[in-house]
């Protein structure tokens, strides 16, 4: 696992991975986890100066310290760094179980041709995300616009990476999952690893894919 962006969801998964091992080999079975957790302030900051090239250097070391103790493969705990996961599998022997294939598979299972995205404005603006769900999975993605999008970024550094969870960003939330659904996306990916710390399926009747929970599952099926 290379977590640490932010530790708040590195959290979940650990948690998350953990039970599903348990769930599947029962009584004291546990996940042999090789982690390490960066600081994410370094990375923040670097993203938002556009250093993405020092931010793969960091990862690359980070993954290959995973490599080194012992993993037969590799989940990197955030969808925003999966911006420079080409370069990250490049630099290693073990494979990478990329967040985004991990979801479109299970939206590809349940049929789902148009979908929403929430995530950080990386995510939601550039191509390596959406690019990749629709040249490799044939599905259709939709992002909120401009100013939702500042939201949903904002409230991602300024509250969720920090462990503040407000009853008003949830209602900001529900009400862009709602647009996003009243522009004709069957469901919503909630695509940053911090969004289901605030929102979940109780919330709303629209039909969410938190792709902690799923990337967290698909880790363990294989790792099975
Ligand atoms: N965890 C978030 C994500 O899934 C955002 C933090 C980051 O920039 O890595 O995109």
């Amino acid at each position: 696992m290379l977590g640490g962006m932010s530790w708040e969801s590195t959290a979940s998964y650990y948690r998350a991975i953990n039970e599903g091992v348990k769930r599947e080999l029962g009584g004291l079975h546990s996940a042999k986890i090789c982690m390490y957790s960066v600081n994410f302030d370094e990375i923040e900051k670097l993203q938002h100066h556009g250093d993405w090239d020092k931010t793969a250097e960091i990862l690359i070391d980070a993954a290959r310290a995973i490599e080194s103790g012992g993993a037969d493969f590799l989940i990197i705990c955030t969808n925003t760094m999966h911006k420079v996961a080409p370069e990250i599998e490049a630099a290693l022997s073990i494979p990478l179980l990329h967040i985004a294939d991990a979801t479109a598979e299970k939206l590809v299972v349940d049929k789902i041709e148009r979908v929403g995205l929430l995530g950080t404005r990386f995510t939601m603006e550039e191509e390596f995300y959406k690019g990749r769900l629709r040249d490799r999975f044939g599905i259709d993605v939709l992002v909120p616009d401009q100013i939702q999008q500042s939201r949903v970024h904002d409230i991602i550094y300024q509250e969720l990476c920090l462990g503040k969870i407000l009853p008003d960003s949830r209602a900001a939330y529900l009400d862009i999952i709602h647009s996003l659904y009243e522009k004709g996306a069957q469901a919503v990916i909630l695509g940053c690893t911090e969004i289901a710390l605030l929102v979940q399926q109780k919330h709303t009747s629209v039909s969410l894919y938190d792709t902690t929970e799923i990337h967290a599952a698909a880790a363990v099926q294989k790792a099975i």
